[in-house]
């Protein structure tokens, strides 16, 4: 990372941190991450859905919407399993691409493909985590909580569970973090068992991010 880029993203996580309803990371005071995976539901989903089971963590799953319409089961098996859903653009344009129209529809039809959701107006998160005045502001005035992420998994990038997990373990880790990952991937499935363990190891406790920002 080059000295401008470090500084432009302290600015940007800076500004973030000021606009009421962009969440990035929860308080600090108390040992708490939370695990949040883009992009499902898919051919994969049960398989992350059974080893957080096995771990015994609640984790947020941020929805395609034409994904999750075709996949009512599924929708319905998150929620079963004490899981957080959230909206993630209904075809995964970025939200900076769309008129205030075509983004609220956008967030409609996923609502709908989420079932109504059980937490109010749905929690969403812009794909790519692009946002900018106007989506932001759109988002907003409809009620909408804008879910972004403080820490990285880079899991698109990195295929190696080892060095997935590693990025994501204290001391990399600090309390209020909102780790991005992704579904439909088994490195990232392999990478859960060392996170977990690791974030337990260190007193931390996962939640899910409505948890984590309550
Ligand atoms: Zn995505």
């Amino acid at each position: 990372m080059t000295v401008t880029h470090a500084v432009r993203t302290l600015v940007k996580t800076t500004l973030f941190d000021c606009v009421p309803g962009l969440l990035r990371r929860g308080a600090r005071a108390s040992k708490r991450v939370a695990l949040t995976f883009d992009d499902g539901p898919d051919d994969y989903t049960l398989r992350y859905l059974d080893k957080l089971d096995e771990l015994a963590v609640p984790a947020t799953f941020f929805l395609i919407g034409k994904s999750a319409a075709t996949r009512p089961a599924l929708v319905r098996e998150y929620l079963r399993r004490g899981h957080q859903i959230g909206g993630h653009g209904y075809d995964h344009t970025r939200f900076t691409k769309l008129d205030r129209r075509a983004l609220l529809d956008q967030c409609a039809r996923t609502d709908e493909a989420l079932g109504g959701v059980t937490t109010g107006r749905s929690w969403v998160r812009p794909p790519h985590g692009t946002v900018n005045t106007p989506s932001l502001v759109t988002l907003r005035l409809a009620g909408y909580k804008v879910a972004l992420w403080s820490l990285d998994s880079c899991d698109y990038g990195d295929h190696d569970p080892a060095v997935v997990a590693e990025r994501c373990s204290p001391p990399h880790v600090t309390s209020g973090e909102v780790l991005l990952f992704h579904e439909g991937q088994q490195w990232t499935l392999d990478a859960l068992p060392a996170i977990v363990g690791n974030l337990r190891n260190a007193g931390y406790e996962c939640v899910t991010m409505f948890d984590l920002m309550s």
